[in-house]
């Protein structure tokens, strides 16, 4: 697992994306911002809730998780929320790169990249999405972190075959009915898999997912999320 910083970041310096101040940071935030920034740091190693000791929490001991870790560099909160608002709504593509950059500094200094073959799947979207937003958000994240940490990004393992925006009006029961039905995975015997996303909230999605790849035949998934909502 090699950090490889891009020569431009160093060779032109920018502007920090939350105050404003130039910065040679090689990132578009000035120090002092990024230093402030909610970490997540001591969670449940199973969904990234925080907790104030890393234990599995009461939710992972009740229902195990089908992946076998998640991370989560930040917590849902501000400036994040912004930050990742200004990404996916305002089509800042910046904004996101930036959070994505700062969490491979931090995978790599915990040194959390999972021995042996393991390849990065961003969770996908329904084409609807896509067509409104012009892009994936979670392949963008996908694609920072595998370029900086070395790893494989596969975006067309698993695509999702139907699109549930009325969510928040179904009951628990049909929800997970609901996203069961959401993904179509290819055949992945054997392998091992990271799931990236930018928010994690239940873990219905991400779970949903999860099950469609085992059942296609996955060893082993992991989820890695830009932030982590509580
Ligand atoms: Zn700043
Ligand atoms: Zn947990």
């Amino acid at each position: 697992m090699v950090y490889k910083p891009r020569l431009i970041d160093r060779l032109f310096p920018s502007n920090c994306l939350l105050c404003g101040t130039g910065t040679s940071s090689g990132l578009n935030a000035c120090e002092g911002c990024i230093e402030d920034l909610p970490r997540n740091g001591e969670a449940c190693p199973h969904c990234a809730m925080p907790l104030p000791v890393a234990a599995a929490c009461g939710h992972c001991l009740q229902e195990p998780p089908l992946v076998s870790g998640a991370l989560c560099g930040f917590r849902y909160d501000y400036p994040v929320r912004e930050l990742l608002l200004r990404f996916k709504s305002g089509g800042d593509l910046a904004a996101g790169r930036l959070l994505a950059e700062l969490m491979a500094r931090q995978i790599d200094a915990l040194q959390a990249v999972p021995a042996g073959d393991w390849t990065l799947v961003p969770v996908p979207l329904a084409p609807r999405r896509i067509g409104e937003r012009g892009f994936n958000q979670a392949e963008r994240i996908a694609r920072v972190l595998g370029g900086r940490l070395g790893l494989r990004v596969e975006p067309r393992l698993a695509r999702r075959v139907r699109s549930s925006p009325d969510q928040k009006s179904l009951s628990a029961v049909q929800r997970r009915r609901n996203l069961a039905q959401a993904f179509h995975a290819r055949p992945c015997p054997g392998r091992r898999l990271i799931l990236v996303d930018d928010i994690l909230t239940t873990g219905a999605t991400t779970r949903a997912l999860a099950q469609s790849l085992l059942n296609a035949g996955a060893a082993e998934i992991r989820l890695w999320c830009l932030a982590r909502a509580v």
